[in-house]
């Protein structure tokens, strides 16, 4: 009697460890009526998915699929890789519903994290399959374990890459209350050799794929800001971060502050609102992409009263105008990131809307700067193009994205390394 049940057992076992290890392998053959592969239109194309990667793409009679693929018929739809956010904050919700000194000081962690889990879904839906999120606004390492869930599919979200709790001189940062207490800060204050060399090892080592560091702030309410840390400081961030193989990002809208981050050698500068001709152009000859985040500038000028269309444009706007004219003069490269977060997680779409219609960038430079451009910038090799090899992060949506980014409002499939996660 013995035996039989405990070969019983050991085979439902064994059963149930090959179906965990050994999942089947997955084809798709996907037909839409064009392909953009991140770089150009391709009418007539199809694209072959195998397990999580892309195995093959051309025109669709050319392409043999195996038996079993499973045929995606998309007519009418644009295939093209899954967009990439260059700047989310996946910890934060819009300003106008909580201001973020509340959310920082008295939203729980758990209620933070239980938002975010939301707010990864809404991304991933919107048809963003990688996020860089820069900064977890005083939520610690919750970003880590935030793209440990979604990596475990324990929720959907993007491929996230995590900034972790972000560097800040001491004092330069918020909440700040009365000078007699001392209240957790929305990022991690360090300052001089040791304490930078310390704060930058310690994040990477809690799981850091990017150091994230405020090259200025205003240190007072109603002031303007200031560079914070010196050369010194910002060279040595990004010569620890680039020992242990992460890019440097900086906040910086000063353009001293944008100086120092494109000497130190950042990879990209966020915001740069009060940005230069001469300082872009040292941007572009260092190798320093910019990333505008324009919906953010946006967002907080509608929060603060503005009714855009109406009201003449707050100064802060008209200075934007003037910084984004010398940045496309000056030919640095553009990376795209809203700053989500500060607007809503899923309607990560608005700075591309934003730099066509509002900046005048072409839409198909905008196009590829969601896809081929950021994935570059970002030194993300396997992914933003359509071609063999690369994951199977795949979106359609209707008609023409190249001549139209709202296009990319209807998303119609999301494809997220070779399982279709909305259709
Ligand atoms: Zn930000």
């Amino acid at each position: 009697m013995r035996l039989p049940l405990l070969a019983s057992l050991l085979l439902s076992s064994l059963t149930g460890l090959a179906q965990t290890v050994t999942p089947s392998s997955t084809s798709f053959l996907l037909r839409p009526a064009a392909v953009f592969d991140g770089e150009t239109m391709h009418p007539g194309w199809a694209v072959l998915v195998e397990n999580d990667k892309i195995k093959a793409v051309g025109p669709s009679a050319q392409l043999e699929a195996p038996a079993e693929a499973h045929t995606l018929e998309l007519p009418g739809l644009t295939l093209l890789p899954g967009l990439i956010e260059g700047h989310s904050h996946m910890l934060l919700h819009p300003y106008n519903e909580t201001p973020w000194n509340d959310q920082v000081l008295q939203e729980s962690q758990a209620l933070r994290v239980a938002r975010a889990t939301a707010h990864a879904r809404r991304t991933l839906e919107a048809g963003f399959t990688t996020a860089r999120d820069l900064g977890s606004e005083g939520a610690g390492y919750a970003d880590v374990g935030l793209k440990q869930a979604i990596n475990q599919n324990l929720i959907p979200g993007p491929r996230l890459l995590v900034a972790t709790r972000a560097l800040v001189a001491t004092g330069s940062y918020g909440p700040k209350l009365s000078a007699d207490v001392d209240v957790p800060q929305g990022a991690q204050e360090a300052d001089g050799v040791d304490g930078i060399i310390r704060a930058v090892r310690e994040q990477i080592g809690k799981g850091a794929d990017i150091i994230k560091v405020y090259a200025d702030y205003r240190w007072g309410a109603n002031e303007p800001s200031r560079a914070t840390f010196s050369q010194d400081e910002l060279t040595l961030i990004v010569q620890t971060a680039r020992n242990a193989g992460r890019p440097v990002v900086a906040h910086a809208s000063t353009p001293e502050g944008m100086r120092r981050a494109a000497l130190a050698g950042v990879q990209t500068i966020e915001h740069g609102d009060a940005g230069t001709l001469e300082v872009f152009k040292l941007m572009k000859q260092r190798g320093v992409a910019f990333c505008p985040t324009v919906a953010a500038g946006d967002a907080i000028s509608q929060y603060r009263g503005w009714r855009k269309g109406q009201d003449p444009e707050p100064e802060r706007l008209q200075q934007k105008r003037l910084s984004m004219k010398a940045a496309k003069q000056s030919g640095v490269e553009i990376a795209i990131g809203g700053d989500v977060g500060v607007f809503a997680h899923g309607d990560n779409l608005r700075e591309a809307e934003q730099l066509v219609q509002d900046f005048a960038l072409p839409t198909l430079q905008v196009l590829r700067g969601l896809t081929s451009t950021n994935a570059r910038l970002f030194q993300l090799p396997d992914r933003g193009r359509i071609q063999p090899g690369l994951l199977a992060d795949l979106i359609a949506v209707p008609g023409d994205p190249t001549q139209d980014i709202k296009a990319l409002r209807q998303i119609r499939l999301v494809m997220k390394g070779g399982v279709v996660v909305k259709q």
